[in-house]
């Protein structure tokens, strides 16, 4: 029931399929990126630049694990953008946690040569990056452009991959994740159980004081079968991507999402931006005539320094794009799954609500 040989296979599995020479499940992707930055051995006051267009559990594992969060603004495509993380740097400056939002790879390339000119450590997190590509290789996997230290995938039920909640970590160091295992598990060390094998089964070692986060055989039962459909299940949502894309992009007030030549997308979400003077009033009332026509849409994300908690707690860079990317954006529903008629239901009731909030804009404009 609990971490077993279903664990191990999912592990294994997960591992050949990114092209990554280690993977940890473990019971969400917080868990993940925590346990990654308390394995980069993080000093008070050490800063983690990251991005405010992300959700919270990426600036709350970085404050429990004694880091200080700093955002950098994103670029066009809402991911962290390579300059933003540049002016961001200080001496105090650890880690670059960069997000793929969307599912959308980030620059590594440019983030990869920011981290190793100035001696940082790279941890992604890849909530919605299962499977996407970076120049050819996926993410996780082992890259001839660069290397981060760490991982985090997300197996959330919102997920591309699920196993209702879950999670998992690859790495290219070995020690990082035998560190992180142990870490899962209270602490305890693998290593003990080991040597003592034939003599003593019943012992173990407590190294240091560590959390509880394994994944369990029933998740990893589960994951295994969604690992098989992965190539499918991007398949139809690249498809769906393609439609909308197809469909919106003669409109001149909505921006539709990018997919450069260079990256794979895993279209986890695929965020519609409206062009428009009266925003955030227009996105809100575009996305309640959505509502109202039974189209569930939502917003990605709400910036990390709106929340109370956050705000005026930390460091902030400035964040502009990522204040006018949140104001403007809206998701629409993507899925495998998704029938032909409700994809038309979907593009005729976004073509619909672009005109119709067009329509008082132009109200107001003649007054
Ligand atoms: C979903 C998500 C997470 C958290 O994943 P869990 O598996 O629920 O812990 C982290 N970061 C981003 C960007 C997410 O979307």
């Amino acid at each position: 029931m609990t971490t077993g040989p279903k664990v191990r296979q999912f592990e294994e599995e997960f591992r050949t399929f990114v092209g990554a020479p280690n993977a940890l499940a473990l019971n969400s992707c917080t868990a993940a990126l925590h346990l990654a930055l308390v394995a980069m051995n993080l000093e008070p006051g050490d800063e983690v630049i990251t991005t405010p267009l992300t959700f919270c559990a990426t600036i709350n594992a970085i404050v429990h694990a004694g880091g200080v969060p700093v955002l950098a603004d994103v670029d066009a495509d809402g991911n962290l953008d390579p300059a933003g993380v540049a002016d961001a740097l200080s001496p105090r400056t650890r880690v670059v946690l960069p997000v793929h939002f969307a599912g959308l790879p980030c620059d590594m390339q440019a983030i990869w040569a920011i981290a190793r000119r100035h001696g940082l450590r790279v941890i992604e997190d890849a909530a919605h990056a299962m499977p996407a590509s970076f120049r050819g290789v996926r993410i996780g996997g082992q890259s001839p452009w660069g290397e981060s230290d760490a991982v985090a995938f997300s197996f959330y039920a919102t997920k591309c991959l699920t196993t209702g909640e879950g999670g998992m970590l690859t790495t290219p160091n070995a020690s990082v994740h035998s560190r992180c295992k142990s870490l899962s598990l209270h602490g305890i060390s693998a290593d003990a159980w080991m040597r003592y094998a034939d003599t003593r089964r019943w012992f173990y070692e407590v190294r240091e004081c560590g959390f509880k986060c394994n994944m369990s055989d029933i998740q990893a039962a589960i994951g295994i079968h969604q690992l098989h459909r992965q190539i499918d299940f991007c398949e139809q949502r690249a498809a769906i991507a393609a439609r909308y894309t197809d469909a919106f992009s003669r409109f001149d007030d909505v921006i539709v999402p990018r997919s450069p030549v260079d990256r794979s997308h895993a279209w986890h979400l695929y965020v519609l931006r409206l062009r428009r003077e009266n925003l955030p009033e227009a996105r809100d009332a575009f996305l309640n005539t959505l509502h109202r026509e039974g189209v569930g849409a939502s917003v990605h994300f709400i910036p990390i320094p709106l929340h109370p908690f956050y705000s005026g707690r930390f460091p902030l860079a400035a964040w502009p794009c990522a204040r006018a990317f949140y104001e403007s954006a809206l998701s629409l529903p993507i899925y495998p799954g998704m029938t032909e008629r409700q994809l038309d239901v979907v593009i005729s009731t976004v073509e619909r609500a672009i005109t119709s909030v067009r329509l008082p804009l132009f109200a107001v404009a003649g007054r």
